[in-house]
């Protein structure tokens, strides 16, 4: 079976104002895998999702997309089959949950689908609905432009536990029909459930990587240390 490398960084610096924070960084996400981001506060996750997504250049190193070099800006990087869900919510307050399924060129229908628990929903203004329901939301609606790669921040922060599981799942379930994630994720457990491979992180470097099933003693090991810490 072939397997296609959806994103390829290779020594990818990335920071701010030119000064680098995540440094010489090599990851991949292959079609149909789940790759997972961990790391103290500040470690650089989200940094790493802004360089990934276009929103920060390379200071140094290269990232490919889809075989090709990856396009400069975030738009063209959209547009090249990128989404991309941020910590903040992002869904419109203002507008109802089917006006935000019609916004972009998502299908309203799959998002649906992905999340039936939004129908009885769709008259409702989305600044109206429970943290989870908004994180559905932004996840249906991200899932429904039918992404080639979907890189995610922090999706399910302060919620739940079952409605985190709820959303991981679906993750999981668009992984499975072909879509490469990169996922920081607060809930390490819950992360590493639906994690093909796992990528820690400390002041900006990678410290740990490896397929889950191979590194999950080791994470424990170091997650133990930095809540510690
Ligand atoms: P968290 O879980 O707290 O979001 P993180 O692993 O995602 O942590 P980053 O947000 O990538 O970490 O931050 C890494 C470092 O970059 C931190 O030292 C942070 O202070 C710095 N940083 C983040 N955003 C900016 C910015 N806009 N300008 C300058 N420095 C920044």
């Amino acid at each position: 079976m072939t397997v296609t490398v959806l994103l390829e960084a290779q020594g990818l610096s990335a920071g701010y104002a030119g000064r680098p924070v995540v440094k010489d960084l090599d990851l991949s996400v292959t079609q149909g895998q789940v790759v997972v981001l961990l790391g103290p506060n500040g470690a650089g996750k989200t940094t790493t999702l802004l360089a990934l997504a276009g929103e920060l250049p390379a200071l140094q190193g290269s990232v490919a997309l889809f075989g090709g070099p990856a396009p400069a800006g975030l738009h063209r990087r959209a547009r090249s089959g990128v989404g991309f869900v941020t910590e903040e919510r992002s869904v419109f307050m203002e507008m109802t949950v089917e006006e935000n399924l019609r916004v972009g060129r998502a299908d309203a229908g799959q998002a649906l689908e992905l999340f039936p628990e939004l129908r009885p929903l769709l008259r409702r203004r989305a600044g109206l609905l429970s943290g989870g329901e908004q994180q559905m939301l932004t996840l249906g609606r991200a899932l429904a432009r039918t992404p080639r790669l979907l890189l995610i921040d922090e999706l399910s922060l302060g919620l739940a536990p079952l409605v985190v599981a709820r959303l991981l799942t679906a993750v999981r379930a668009a992984a499975d029909d072909g879509v490469g994630v990169v996922l920081v994720e607060q809930h390490v457990e819950q992360a590493m459930r639906i994690a093909d491979h796992v990528y820690v992180m400390q002041r900006g470097a990678v410290v740990l990587s490896g397929p889950t099933a191979e590194v999950a003693d080791r994470v424990a090991e170091i997650e133990a240390s930095y809540l510690e810490a």
